[in-house]
C-alpha cells in the first residue's frame, strides 16, 4: 500500500472517529439538556395550572386550566387519588403510579419516556386535590432526533470527503518525493551525474530534501569529472617520456650509430625516466594524503623561525637574479605540522622565483591575526590570468604548459599539494594575480586548529 494511501486512510479513520465522538458527546448533551429543560417546563406550566384552579360554591373549577399545552398534559385527581379531569393515552398506567407532592417521577412506556410531576393543592373549605404533569421526553427530543438522522445519513458524505482531501493532500505532498526517487534512479540508471531534481522554490522539509540531494548531486558530478581529467592528465603527462624513450630506443637498435650518439640516447632515456620518476613520485604523495596514509604530526612551533628557515634554503638555491624579500616579527607559535608547512611554503616561493621576473622580487611576510597566523607570498612576476585562477589548485594543471617548458620541475601538482595540506590544518588559500603584475597567495592557518585532525 503506498504511502499516499495510508496518510489518507489513517486521516479518514481519525476524522470518522472524531465525528462519531462529537456526535455521541452532543447526544448526550442534548438529551440531559432536554431532559431538564422538560422538566423545568413542566413544572412551570403545572404551577401555572395550580395558579388557575379554584372552587366556587364548592366545586372545582378547571375553566382557565391548561390541561394540554405544549406537549404536557395535566391529569386532576382528588386527595384520595380518583381521576377526575385530564386525558392521556395509557391512562390507567399513570394514575397506577402513586401520588406525591413536589416530586418528579420517570415512566418508560412503550420505549417513550415520560416526566411526572404531582402538586397537591389544599381545597380549604372544599376538597384537595392533586394535579399530575406528564410530559414526553421523546416529543420534545424528536426535532434534535431528526437532526441527529440527518447527521449520520450525511456521515457517509463527510467520510468520503475527507478521505478524498487527504489523498489529495497527500499526493501533492508525496510528488517531490516521488520526483526525488526518479531522478535518482535515473542517475544510477543512466549514468547521467548532471541530472537534477530542482523542485525550485519551498522551504519545506522535502524542498530541503530535493536541494540536498541536488547539492550532492553536484558535488558527485565534480568529484566525477576531477576523477576522469585526473586519468586522462596523467595518461597524458606519461605519453611524452614513454614516447621519447621508446623512440630514443628505436634509433639506436636500428641504424650504426656511434658510441656518441648512444650515451646522447642513454642520457635522454635517462632525463625522461626521472620526470616520470618525479611524477610518480609527487602523485603518490598526493594520493598519500588524500588517503590519509600521511601523518600530520601537530606540533606547537615557531612559525616565525620556520617562515625564515624556508626562505634561506630557497634563497640558497637561487640561480637567476630574482631577490627575496621579508617581513617576518619574531615569537609567532602555531601548532602545525612541521614537515608539512615546509613543502607548503618552499613550493609557493619555488613558484615565485620560477615564475618571476628577471631582476623581479618575491616577498614573503607572516603576520599575526587573532587566532590566525597569515603568510603572504607575493611575487611581481607573468602573473596568473583570470580565468586560470580558479583551476590552478587542480591536479596537473598548468596555466599554459609552453610558457612552462623552460621550467624544468613543472609538473602542475604543487598547488595542488599546497591545498591538500593547508585543508588538513582547517586552514585557507587564496590567490589574486594580474598578468604581467604580479600574484600574491595568501595562507591563513589557525594557531590551535579545532581538532588536530589525524590524517589516517
Ligand atoms: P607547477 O609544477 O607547474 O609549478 P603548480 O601546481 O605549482 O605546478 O602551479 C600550477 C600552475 O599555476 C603553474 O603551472 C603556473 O602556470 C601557475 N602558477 C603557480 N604559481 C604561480 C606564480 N607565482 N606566478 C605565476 N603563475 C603561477
Amino acid at each position: 500500500m503506498s504511502m499516499k494511501l495510508k496518510i489518507a486512510l489513517y486521516n479518514t479513520f481519525l476524522v470518522s472517529l472524531v465525528m462519531i465522538l462529537v456526535l455521541v458527546f452532543m447526544m448526550s448533551m442534548s438529551s440531559s439538556v432536554i431532559f431538564s429543560g422538560t422538566k423545568t417546563q413542566l413544572k412551570f406550566l403545572l404551577h401555572d395550572n395550580v395558579e388557575e384552579l379554584y372552587w366556587r360554591r364548592g366545586e372545582l373549577m378547571l375553566d382557565d386550566v391548561e390541561l394540554y399545552e405544549n406537549h404536557i398534559t395535566t391529569l386532576v385527581y382528588t386527595h384520595d387519588g380518583y381521576h377526575i379531569a385530564g386525558y392521556i393515552s395509557n391512562i390507567e398506567e399513570f394514575s397506577k403510579i402513586p401520588l406525591t407532592h413536589g416530586e418528579v417521577t420517570t415512566l418508560e412506556i412503550a420505549g417513550t419516556e415520560y416526566l411526572i410531576y404531582d402538586f397537591y393543592v389544599d381545597g380549604q373549605e372544599n376538597d384537595a386535590v392533586f394535579l399530575r404533569g406528564i410530559a414526553s421526553v421523546l416529543e420534545v427530543s424528536a426535532t434534535v432526533e431528526t437532526l441527529f438522522f440527518i447527521t449520520v445519513l450525511t456521515l457517509p458524505l463527510f467520510i468520503l470527503f475527507a478521505g478524498m482531501g487527504s489523498y489529495a493532500i497527500a499526493y501533492r505532498s508525496m510528488k517531490p518525493l516521488e520526483l526525488i526517487i526518479e531522478t535518482a534512479q535515473d542517475i544510477s540508471h543512466g549514468d547521467d551525474l548532471s541530472r537534477r531534481i530542482d523542485l525550485g522554490a519551498g522551504k519545506d522539509e522535502i524542498h530541503e530534501l530535493g536541494d540536498t540531494f541536488d547539492i550532492m548531486f553536484s558535488k558527485l558530478e565534480e568529484a566525477f569529472i576531477a576523477e576522469k581529467r585526473f586519468s586522462s592528465d596523467v595518461s597524458h603527462e606519461l605519453r611524452t617520456p614513454t614516447a621519447v624513450i621508446l623512440a630514443e630506443c628505436e634509433c639506436t637498435l636500428q641504424g650504426e650509430v656511434s658510441h656518441g650518439e648512444q650515451r646522447e640516447a642513454l642520457l635522454s632515456i635517462q632525463r625522461q625516466g626521472k620526470k616520470m620518476q618525479q611524477l610518480i613520485t609527487a602523485l603518490l604523495n598526493l594520493i598519500r594524503l588524500d588517503n590519509g596514509v600521511h601523518k600530520a604530526n601537530f606540533v606547537e612551533v615557531d612559525v616565525s623561525e620556520l617562515v625564515e628557515l624556508v626562505c634561506e634554503e630557497q634563497e640558497s638555491l637561487l640561480e637567476g637574479d630574482c631577490t627575496l624579500e621579508m617581513d617576518i616579527p619574531q615569537g609567532i607559535l602555531a601548532t602545525v605540522d612541521y614537515g608539512m608547512l615546509i613543502r607548503v611554503l618552499s613550493n609557493l616561493i619555488d613558484n615565485g622565483f620560477k615564475y618571476g621576473k628577471e631582476g623581479g622580487y618575491v616577498k614573503v611576510s607572516l603576520e599575526e591575526i587573532g587566532s590566525s597566523v597569515r603568510i603572504m607570498v607575493k611575487d611581481n612576476g607573468i602573473g596568473i590570468p583570470k580565468e586560470h585562477l580558479g583551476m590552478i589548485f587542480r591536479r596537473l594543471y598548468q596555466v599554459d604548459s609552453a610558457r612552462n617548458q623552460e621550467k624544468s620541475q613543472s609538473m602542475g601538482l604543487g598547488l595542488a599539494m599546497v591545498e591538500q595540506i593547508v585543508k588538513l590544518h582547517g586552514g585557507s588559500i587564496a590567490v589574486d594575480s594580474v598578468v604581467d603584475v604580479g600574484s600574491c597567495f595568501t595562507l591563513i592557518l589557525l594557531k590551535q586548529p579545532k581538532e588536530k585532525l589525524e590524517v589516517g
